[in-house]
């Protein structure tokens, strides 16, 4: 029996030794804490087996036996709390409750006291009941609470292969701790009361059940399942671990995809990127920097970096790895940005790089440095090319700037030098700046004027003294209206109160559209001044001389006509006389030189009244034929004697043209006359065409075309100046004077037509003319149609018993007008004055009246206004006869009652026909009176 109780003991004793140096630390299950309960209860239960074992094998001991129900007691109550706490711990939220329950133990020991009082009071009777209400229920909490306990804590913690085995042993050990609580709580030592008087061990050894060795093997097998159940402890250290190897595993996975991550980065980074061990040792290098540097990454790898790309400047100088940025970040751990330096590549040239470095720490502690760098080369030279063109703007700026102080000094220059004077004035009307001259002629200190107002200063009053209102200055409206003003004729006042006449120019200055102010030029004008009152005075002396030149004109035609008339006329009657034949050659001679002279007098007076601008133009009617028959016919016979045939071709031209006939005949004549003179055995044409014609009038082209000596061509253009000739010399073979081509010329203009020639020598010249001819209507009275024989016939066969009065106060005049006369009137009555005349006419009716104009006494203007002022009815045609040839003298006739003018010296053709015209006109308006 004593190795029954050994076993017993040491299976409780060893379960309790297993228990306490199980490995659980850091063990999540309560189940390692509450352990030590069931470790204790073991411990104590164990003893008290070997303490059993003690008595049976060296007798019984009185300390022993009075010890062991307490120790009973006392393993109980630790197997209960043990089985109690596993049960609560099973429970879900039983870690949280943790009420005290000591009042179970309060009412379970007073059960025990109780019924140990109740019965013998002995340590037998306290051991029964120990075992009845502790034991037993400590067992199947135990049970009960160890099955719990696997189901719900253990289970979900381990894997399902795991927990399949402690499932097992929980399961096991459940059922020895309920065997043991029967065999143990219920089957206790015999006693005299029930129920351990029938419910015994001894009355089980009776009947060959030893209750002590199946406890013995409940013991053994209670601590063999719970040593096995404390393997949850292994698996749970084995779980934690596999969790952790997996955690591990992940963390490295994480840390490869980050390590691949950066790595990612640091290759694809524009930048070069390398790392530095704390020797300056390449610890790593992206392979943009490889590309930089010409390295393969293997040969920078572990080797110094400073020595192979950073060891000296572009110039060659060393650069010592003391002084190189990196290095001195590793040693300060100042992280550093260096702009602009160089690294050499593997070839040994250089590039310019700017670079970040910075140190790298682990754990507080140093490994290294990063270097981050950019080839800047492409900035270098765009920052060498800005800047050659910042240089060469600068240049460009410096250049300009030189040319606009050029310019500003040139603008200046002109400005002082300037021989005007020259102002500008603000939009106020004030001096902004003044050159020297406008300074110097407005008597002003240089510069004092500047910010005063212009007009105020210099321009306030009229040359009359009269104020100059401000509203009306042409200077400041030119800032008003913004148009340029001039003023040929302006007054400035001098600082010393003198005027000083000026021509001023005053011309706005716009900017953005506004006026700003307005530049003033202006000139001195006063030499121009004293110059125009000098031309003023000259031109009222030149006309005065002309005055007196016409007057001279008048007077000397006057005086040379009244001679020349007589001489005519005297050769004229006798011829008509009849003389002897060498006697009427020479009267012929004298009346040939007469009407040269004549002609020489009348052209030297149309050019002076042409000159003199009196000349002036008749109106009558035009035919062209007659006028180029007219021409024809007085050169008719200077033609023949010279064997020129003489040609007229006249192409159509309207009819009842108007002008001046015996200005367009004379202008034809000079032409025909000179191409007849410088042509010998040759032609002459005279061509008249119409070259433009209007509604009211038509351009007569006349043209005269010989084939005569011609003219040089450098000669011609002068030949239309007066008194020009070709042969100018004293030995020249052809006369005249020079003037008819002049004459031409100017009657050409006045007629409003042009004149010209052209001419090759030896072969001929083609002088032309123009006028202008108004087209009128059809002439009622064409007075001087008839011949000149014609004219002296109808006279004495119409009106040869009319009474003329014939007024001159000249005898030898008389006598030739009288002579003239005689041959168609009957009757001439004769007054020596106009007095003389108007007492005549005072006394009979005249139908005709012959009136001179200078004359004593009473001269012709008065005479015939007298007369026209005579009471009665009767009414004599008044015709002047009178060496004052001019136009003038012919108006001034008009005005004093006159019907006709005939300008001495008259031929008796003309003196005929103007007075079969009157007369004729007389008879049709019944106012004739006979003899
Ligand atoms: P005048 O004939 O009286 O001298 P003109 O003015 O008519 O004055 O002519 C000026 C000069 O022009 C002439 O002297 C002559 O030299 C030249 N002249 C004019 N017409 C002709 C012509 N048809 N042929 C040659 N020379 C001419």
């Amino acid at each position: 029996m004593d190795i029954v109780f050994f076993i017993y003991g040491l299976a409780f004793l060893v379960l309790g030794i297993v228990i306490v140096i199980w490995p659980k630390a850091g063990s999540r299950f309560e189940f390692a804490r509450l352990s030590l309960w069931l470790a204790g209860f073991a411990f104590v239960h164990g003893t008290l087996e070997w303490m059993d074992l003690w008595r049976i094998v060296r007798g019984d001991n009185p300390a022993l036996a009075a010890a062991r129900p307490l120790t009973l007691l006392a393993s109980y109550l630790l197997l209960f709390e043990f089985g109690r706490r596993m049960l609560r711990a099973a429970r879900p939220g039983a870690a949280r409750g943790r009420r005290s329950e000591a009042w179970i133990h309060a009412l379970l020991l007073a059960g025990v006291a109780a019924g140990t009082l109740a019965h013998d009071a002995s340590l037998d009777s306290l051991a029964i009941w120990t075992r009845y209400l502790y034991g037993f229920p400590a067992a199947l909490l135990s049970a009960a609470g160890l099955q719990a306990y696997a189901g719900r804590r253990i289970r979900p913690e381990l894997a399902t292969h795991q927990f399949s085995t402690v499932r097992r042993s929980c399961q096991l050990a459940g059922a020895a701790f309920a065997a043991y609580g029967v065999l143990g709580g219920l089957i206790v030592p015999q006693a005299a009361w029930p129920p351990p008087a029938w419910l015994n061990q001894e009355g089980f050894a009776a009947v060959g059940v030893p209750v002590q060795i199946f406890r013995a093997v409940c013991a053994v097998l209670i601590a063999g399942s719970m040593a096995h159940v404390l393997r949850i402890f292994h698996l749970e250290q084995q779980q934690h671990l596999t969790h952790t190897l997996q955690q591990t595993a992940a963390a490295l996975e994480e840390a490869g995809r980050l390590g691949r991550h950066n790595r990612l980065l640091l290759e694809s980074v524009a930048e070069g990127v390398f790392g530095l061990d704390t020797a300056g040792r390449t610890t790593f290098i992206n392979p943009v920097a490889t590309t930089l540097l010409g390295f393969q990454a293997d040969e920078l790898i572990g080797r110094p970096m400073h020595a192979l790309t950073h060891h000296s400047w572009p110039d060659g100088r060393p650069y010592p790895a003391d002084a190189c940025p990196t290095h001195q970040t590793l040693q300060d751990g100042q992280p550093r940005h260096v702009a602009h330096e160089y690294f050499c590549r593997k070839d040994g040239s250089r590039f310019p790089v700017s670079y970040h470095t910075a140190q790298v720490q682990e754990q507080g502690r140093v490994i290294g440095a990063v270097v981050v760098f950019e080839d800047i080369s492409e900035r270098v030279r765009l920052d060498a090319e800005l800047d050659a063109h910042r240089h060469h703007l600068e240049r460009l700026v410096e250049e300009r700037t030189a040319q606009l102080t050029e310019a500003e000094a040139y603008s200046r220059l002109i400005l002082e030098s300037s021989a005007s004077g020259l102002f500008g004035m603000d939009a106020d009307g004030r001096f902004t700046f003044l050159n020297p001259v406008a300074s110097e002629l407005l008597g002003h200190p240089h510069g004092s004027l500047i910010g005063q107002k212009v007009h105020l200063s210099v321009h306030h009053h009229h040359a009359d003294g009269s104020p100059f209102p401000p509203d009306d200055c042409p200077m400041l409206a030119a800032l008003v209206r913004g148009e340029s003003v001039h003023n040929d004729d302006d007054l400035f006042w001098r600082a010393d109160g003198s005027p000083l006449p000026v021509a001023t120019a005053t011309r706005p200055m716009h900017r953005d559209g506004r006026i700003v102010g307005a530049v003033v030029s202006f000139t001195d004008i006063r030499q121009r001044k004293a110059a125009d009152e000098a031309r003023r005075r000259a031109l009222l002396e030149a006309e005065r001389l002309v005055q007196i030149k016409s007057e001279f004109l008048a007077n000397m035609s006057h005086e040379i006509r009244t001679p020349l008339n007589a001489i005519i006329g005297m050769t004229h009657l006798i011829r008509r006389a009849g003389v002897p034949d060498n006697q009427a050659g020479r009267l012929q001679r004298i009346e040939v030189a007469g009407q040269h002279l004549l002609e020489i007098i009348n052209t030297i007076l149309d050019l002076s009244k042409i000159e003199a601008g009196k000349f002036v133009l008749t109106d009558g009617p035009v035919k062209l034929e007659a006028v180029a028959a007219n021409v024809c016919s007085i050169l008719a016979e200077r033609a023949r004697a010279q064997h020129v045939e003489l040609v007229t071709t006249l192409s159509p031209a309207p009819p009842h043209l108007q002008g001046d006939a015996l200005r367009l005949q004379q202008a034809l004549l000079n032409l025909t006359g000179n191409a007849v003179k410088f042509t010998e055995n040759g032609r002459v044409c005279i061509r008249i065409r119409v070259t433009d014609e209007s509604p009211d009038s038509a351009l007569i082209h006349f043209e005269v075309e010989d084939t005569g000596i011609g003219i040089p061509a450098d000669q011609l253009p002068r030949l239309f100046t007066a008194f020009e000739q070709v042969d100018g010399s004293a030995t020249r073979r052809h006369g005249g004077t020079g003037l008819g081509l002049a004459i031409t010329r100017n009657l050409a203009e006045l007629m409003g037509g042009q004149a010209g020639a052209s001419s090759t020598p030896g072969v001929g010249s083609r002088f032309w003319f123009t006028a202008r001819l108004r087209k009128g209507l059809p002439d009622a009275d064409p007075h001087h149609a008839h011949g000149h024989s014609a004219a002296e016939a109808a006279l004495i066969a119409q009106h040869a018993r009319r009474r003329l009065l014939l007024v001159e106060d000249e005898p030898i005049n008389r006598e030739v007008a009288l002579d003239v006369l005689a041959d168609c009137f009957q009757a001439v009555d004769v007054a020596c004055d106009g007095a003389e005349a108007v007492e005549l006419a005072a006394r009979q009716p005249y139908d005709l009246i012959l009136m001179d104009i200078q004359m004593p006494r009473l001269d012709g203007l008065a005479a015939t206004r007298q007369i026209r002022a005579l009471p009665g009815s009767a009414r004599p045609t008044i015709i002047a006869m009178t060496a004052n040839a001019f136009a003038e003298d012919r108006a001034r006739c008009m005005a004093a009652g006159m019907d006709d003018f005939i300008a001495k010296p008259f031929t008796a053709e003309l003196l005929y026909t103007t007075l079969l015209h009157w007369l004729s006109r007389r008879d049709r308006t019944g106012d004739a009176s006979t003899v």
